[in-house]
């Protein structure tokens, strides 16, 4: 289980997260919605530590983290629990598809190359990317370097993926495989939180829909509470403009 209690973020006077809480239940997709500025993406950035919150609680299971009084190895372990998924991939260009996804294994979790080289076949090969393996980024599609981005997460057999509009920089025609691969995790039963603007994969998957507006939690709760009943006009003007 994953707890966000009281999150605050601010860049200088910017205050991007005014106080969010959020618990993510084990096996259960949390899908984010929220228009342009809302703080979608730094509140997962908050989760993993790529921005560091200046207040609030981070609770992985058992262990309960003061964001304020965190020591770096505990950053670490909470990174090798949470795996992210960027919206531009971020890939190494100059290494192929099977190097990117044992990269972090190699370097910063000291699994040994042989072992690590099995485990990275086997998770493109679960993105439908067995084939291109030794494939560099560029001879990719948008949503086969995408699929490269999930197997790198997957293969650190995280407690939770975090995805950041996996799918927002892809053409039309490629967003259905990466959703596809999605889907496929979420049949796995995989933990994931999810920052999206695809409302037919929210409606389908979702255990819980949050609707973030101005760095807070303006309402959360079923798929089918937040898109046939919203409560909260601020949510209703946002998926009139969407839906
Ligand atoms: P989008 O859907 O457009 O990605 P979002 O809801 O994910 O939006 P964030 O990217 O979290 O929103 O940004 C929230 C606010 O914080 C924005 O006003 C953004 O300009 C600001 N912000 C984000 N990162 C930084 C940063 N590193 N420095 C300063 N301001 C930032």
């Amino acid at each position: 289980m994953l707890e966000l209690k009281h999150i605050q973020k601010a860049f200088g006077d910017k205050h991007v997260l005014k106080d969010v809480s959020l618990t993510v239940k084990k096996g259960q997709v949390v899908v984010i919605l929220g228009p342009s500025g809302s703080g979608k993406t730094t509140l997962l950035r908050t989760i993993n530590f790529l921005d560091g919150a200046d207040s609030g609680e981070i609770v992985l299971d058992q262990d309960h983290y003061d964001v304020t009084r965190i020591a770096k190895r505990d950053v670490l372990a909470i990174r090798k629990r949470t795996a992210f998924v960027f919206q531009r991939y971020n890939l190494f260009q100059n290494k192929t598809a099977l190097e990117n996804v044992i990269e972090g294994l190699v370097t910063a979790r000291k699994v040994p190359k042989v072992e690590a080289i099995t485990r990275g076949k086997a998770a493109l090969a679960k993105v439908g990317l067995a084939d291109r393996v030794d494939f560099y980024p560029s001879q990719l599609s948008g949503g086969q370097q995408q699929r490269v981005g999930i197997a790198r997460a997957i293969v650190i057999k995280p407690d939770v993926i975090l995805f950041d509009e996996p799918t927002s920089a892809l053409d039309p025609e490629l967003i259905d495989d990466v959703l596809d691969v999605m889907r496929d995790l979420v049949d796995d039963e995989m933990t994931m939180v999810v920052v999206t603007h695809e409302m037919s994969f929210a409606r389908d998957v979702a255990s819980q829909v949050v609707f973030m507006a101005e760095g807070n939690v303006v309402e959360k709760g079923t798929p089918a509470q937040i898109f046939e009943h919203p409560q909260e006009a601020r949510t209703k003007q946002f998926l009139a403009r969407i839906l």
